[in-house]
């Protein structure tokens, strides 16, 4: 597959339906793949922390989880076809896996709002096989958190650490699966656990989903601020390149 390379990250140049059926494919096949949905907070820390690096590199498929992404990419005369966010990526894997009678492992956030994502997956995809679950506050250097997915033998495994854990996480860790599907999906859990309402339709259609959070959780100021920074970086690469 074609990639677009970003400040040192290889992006997939892939549309969100065609990876969607790559996926299936890999389940049906029991082949591993890792998935990594980078914004330009991700793309900024990578830079600024090597193993982290070396984490990103390790992914399958690495999306573009945030407009700026797609507009740098169109901006370096490399278009990424369009954004491709974790949270999509998993309602519609979980339409597949309701269909296929998939396994999934949940791993990530408080144990409380864990229990509501089981719930609530549940009862929207009756059909689908919840293996496993884990809350995402474990002790990183002791735990069996591992070798509970590896018995579980999951199909998917969406991974809701925040980043830069669930990079690392799987990173360190898929080398222990013999197969699945590893999927980063940030705050996807908050999402249907009921905790954190994802921006309308049309502030998405109008791609300021990123203002929309700001807004409803002004403490993520701080971690936009890589925002122009990363701007930066790619209108400098781009009068480099022009030059
Ligand atoms: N989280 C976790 N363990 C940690 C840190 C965070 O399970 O050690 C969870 C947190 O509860 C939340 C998610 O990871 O559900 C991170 O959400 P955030 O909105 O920060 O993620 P983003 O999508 O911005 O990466």
């Amino acid at each position: 597959m074609k990639q677009v390379p970003i400040m040192g990250i290889p992006f997939s140049r892939i549309d969100h339906k065609t990876l969607i059926k790559k996926l299936d494919e890999h389940v049906m096949r029991e082949e591993k793949s890792f998935v990594i949905t980078a914004n330009p907070e991700i793309v900024m820390q990578a830079n600024a922390d090597t193993t982290y690096m070396k984490n990103l590199h390790k992914a399958n498929y690495i999306t573009a989880d945030g407009i700026g992404i797609v507009r740098a990419s169109q901006l370096l005369n490399d278009p990424l076809p369009e954004r491709v966010t974790g949270y999509d990526l998993m309602l519609d894997l979980l339409e597949i896996a309701n269909i296929k009678g998939y396994k999934i492992f949940l791993l990530g956030t408080y144990a409380e709002a864990l229990a509501r994502v089981e719930r609530n997956l549940k009862y929207h995809y009756p059909d689908i096989e919840i293996v496993g679950t884990h809350d995402g506050y474990f002790d990183w250097d002791s735990n069996t958190v591992t070798e509970q997915v590896k018995a579980a033998e999951p199909d998917l495994t969406f991974v809701a650490l925040g980043a830069p854990k669930q990079e690392k996480w799987i990173a360190e860790n898929i080398d222990s699966f013999d197969k699945g599907v590893f999927l980063c999906v940030g705050g996807s859990f908050d999402v249907i656990a009921g905790d954190v309402k994802r921006a309308p339709a049309v502030w998405r259609r109008h791609n300021i989903e990123w203002l929309y959070r700001l807004l409803k959780q002004p403490r993520r100021w701080r971690r936009m601020t890589a925002l122009p920074k990363f701007a930066f970086n790619i209108i400098k690469k781009k009068l480099k390149g022009s030059s």
